[in-house]
């Protein structure tokens, strides 16, 4: 196993991807390719699904959060394992309708959704839709009446939280272009305004504290200052949340650096939390919705390409290029994410050429990863960057009119196509 059960090697010394062989489906599926094992993400969905119903309550469900990855594919298979989505554009609410997902199911997000979002959302019937302002709040009233709907609403809190330095009142997170935040007033004023209209129903809150969290005390935290607002709000207001969306945002190892993480038990013992302070704050418990991205499909996809030029500039360093970059992985450009990159070819020599892996666009920030080692290639060899399921395809586009890569789903052994290449003629056909 290299990182994630997903890659291992065979006897050939290849790489292999949910047990196909990665120089194989490279030949069969041309490169750049993305590769999706999709029975490792609806395994990940039923740990997700099981351990909500168990720590969170019955009627806990996980919703996935498809700007990580979203194709027709993948609302189809998220509905079988039965989660519910968040949508973050009218561009996924229309994929997912298209793809028959139940649209009761979902979540609609966005700082800043328009009038025509909002019609759009109430038209497709979307369960809920999380209201980021008081202006939308508005909006949402006058568009409904006009529909004569009674929309379902949570309201997006800012609680006021770094993840990362776990500093519960921090103005950083004060400061943001989501939600209306606690520690201003602002929030308590949302609920007011909401509570007024006679036509929207108000079922709870949404918060999400950020990404790539290894434990569980950011989510604690929010819960506490969430489950807090929820008693503040009900003594002020006399309105009790039943809904609590803490939105997503669990981690992934992307490299050996990054630790592992057990779900199940950081969903454990953020259970016992909640039902803690839901006693301290004499609150009833709400029910309870995350919305994982990332930790559902990442780990589960992976990216090949073919090796071209190899080069060594004496004195300073190794570059190898591939035939793809930042038009399907923009993340190392964008925030220097870091990728677990291998010869796929010759996965079981020793990782001993040290490089920085270049793409092919015409721009010298253009690169995958800096300062990782692997079996040198030469030029031919199938180059894997592992761990690239969840906002790679979904961040691609077509930088330098290069065409983006196909989806290629892995399950019980075989492959097909779930999205397909784009040609050249797909990039030029909206050109008048
Ligand atoms: C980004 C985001 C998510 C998903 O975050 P992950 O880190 O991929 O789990 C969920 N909910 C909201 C509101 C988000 O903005």
């Amino acid at each position: 196993m290299i990182l994630h059960p997903t890659y291992e090697l065979n006897e050939t010394g290849h790489l292999t991807v949910a047990g196909l062989d990665a120089v194989e489906l490279a030949r069969e599926f041309g490169t750049p390719v993305y590769l999706l094992d999709t029975d490792a993400v609806r395994a990940q969905c039923r740990l997700y699904r099981e351990a909500f119903r168990e720590f969170f309550g019955e009627t806990s469900l996980p919703a996935f959060a498809g700007k990580a990855l979203c194709y027709k594919g993948l609302y189809r298979l998220i509905a079988e394992e039965g989660i519910l989505a968040d949508c973050v554009s009218p561009g996924e609410l229309f994929t997912a309708h298209a793809a028959g997902f139940l649209m009761e199911n979902v979540f609609f997000h966005g700082n800043n959704k328009t009038d025509a979002d909002l019609r759009y959302a109430l038209e497709l019937g979307v369960g809920h839709i999380v209201a980021d302002g008081e202006d939308e709040l508005d909006a949402l009233d006058r568009i409904a009446a006009e529909l004569d709907v009674r929309p379902h609403i949570l309201l997006r809190i800012t609680p006021g939280i770094d993840p990362h330095t776990h500093k519960k009142i921090s103005t950083g997170n004060v400061d943001s272009k989501f939600g209306m935040a606690i520690a201003t007033g602002q929030a308590m004023e949302f609920v007011k305004r909401a509570l007024a209209s006679p036509r929207l129903i108000l079922d709870g809150f949404h918060c999400h504290v950020g990404s790539q969290i290894f434990d569980t005390e950011p989510f604690t935290d929010a819960c506490d200052i969430m489950l807090g607002f929820i008693a503040a709000v009900r003594s002020e207001t006399g309105y009790e949340a039943g809904m609590l969306n803490i939105g997503g945002g669990f981690g992934v190892r992307y490299t050996e650096a990054d630790p592992e993480i057990d779900y199940r038990e950081n969903i454990r013992l953020l259970g016992a939390e909640i039902d803690r302070m839901c006693g301290v704050y004499g609150v009833s418990k709400p029910r309870i919705v995350m919305e994982p991205g990332r930790s559902i499909v990442a780990a589960a996809g992976c990216t090949l390409y073919t090796c071209g030029t190899v080069k060594t500039i004496p004195g300073y360093r190794s570059y190898i290029s591939v035939d793809g970059g930042m038009p399907d992985n923009p993340r190392y450009a964008l925030y220097q994410s870091q990728y677990t990159v291998l010869n796929a070819s010759r996965a079981n020599a020793k990782a001993d050429f040290t490089c920085t892996v270049a793409g092919r666009c015409c721009e010298s920030g253009d690169l995958l990863a800096e300062g990782v080692s692997l079996a040198k290639p030469s030029r031919g060899d199938i180059i894997a960057v592992l761990v690239t399921g969840a906002y790679n395809y979904s961040m691609a586009s077509n930088y330098n009119r290069i065409p983006r890569p196909p989806v290629v789903e892995l399950s019980g052994g075989s492959a097909r196509v779930a999205v397909r290449r784009e040609t050249y003629a797909d990039v030029a056909a909206l050109d008048c």
